[in-house]
């Protein structure tokens, strides 16, 4: 038999935030291979017993495969239960390109990634009206280099929300690429680790100059997402220019206006 391998978010933690898609393929896998060090163990709760469970926390990518190739050849459906999102920062093709060349079927289930969790978590908005209406994903170079014109220091120039992913322990490479891009130091930076994790979450807020310290006071070295965004901190500013899709002299395809329209 050939069974079909689903590459499926987890979410970003808390086990009620994968899809009731991903949850439904986990009580019907006969194996789950799932990243150790991101995906909280929880999230196994729902695989049926019997199920042959692993974590790939120590397997190199070709041990993966090699694992849910195996799987697949027992098992109708096997799962690969992955951090957020398969498709951000996940090896997904590099894992998917050995199921296609050994005829294995496979399909994505995505899932909530780390940075809606971490803006939903301080109940921050990822774009606002006339402020920003655009979300770049990122990280800083690390051990994997970035590709020509996405440094970040190119990226914030658009002064949009940047989700830098990756990268809390290279901070201080944030903060010289934002502020060469042009931020003023006391610009709002927000750092969530663990988003969603139940009693594990941390939310710290700062500035361009104080977020590192903050980080360090906070003993912040790992799972963290940085977020830069002229949005930061909305929720208490005394004026709003509110979305034109809720102002009742907006119409559209579900609501005629109610008032004259203006524009
Ligand atoms: N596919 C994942 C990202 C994997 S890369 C997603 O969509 O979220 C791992 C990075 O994701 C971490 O370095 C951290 O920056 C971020 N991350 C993952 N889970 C997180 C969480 N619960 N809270 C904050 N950041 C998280």
């Amino acid at each position: 038999m050939t069974g079909k391998i689903w590459f499926v978010g987890a979410g970003p933690g808390d086990p009620d935030l994968i899809t009731i898609k991903g949850r439904k393929l986990l009580e019907e896998s006969g194996a789950v291979l799932f990243a150790g060090s991101l995906v909280d163990q929880a999230a196994t709760l729902f695989t049926p017993e019997g199920c042959d469970i692993r974590d790939s926390k120590d397997m190199t990518l070709d041990e993966m495969t090699d694992w849910l190739i195996a799987a697949a050849n027992q098992h109708e459906t096997v799962v690969r239960l992955q951090t957020g999102d398969p498709g951000l920062y996940g090896a997904l093709i590099e894992m998917t390109r050995p199921l296609t060349a050994a005829g294995i079927e496979w399909a994505v289930v995505p899932g909530v990634s780390s940075a809606m969790a971490s803006m939903a978590a301080a109940g921050e908005t990822l774009t606002l009206p006339e402020v920003t209406q655009t979300v770049i994903l990122t990280r800083v170079a690390g051990r994997t280099p970035m590709p020509p014109g996405e440094e970040l220091e190119a990226l914030a120039a658009h002064k949009t929300t940047l989700c830098i992913y990756l990268s809390i322990t290279l901070l201080h490479k944030v903060q010289e690429a934002l502020l060469a891009a042009g931020w003023s130091e006391d610009s709002p930076i927000l750092v969530v680790q663990k988003a969603s994790w139940p009693g594990a979450e941390k939310i710290v807020r700062g500035t361009i100059k104080d977020i590192k310290r903050k980080c360090q006071d906070e003993k912040i070295a790992s799972q963290a997402m940085i977020v830069a965004s002229p949005t930061l901190g909305a929720a208490d500013w005394p004026d709003l220019i509110r979305s034109k899709l809720y102002d009742p002299t907006f119409t559209h395809r579900f609501r005629k206006a109610t008032e004259k329209q203006n524009d």
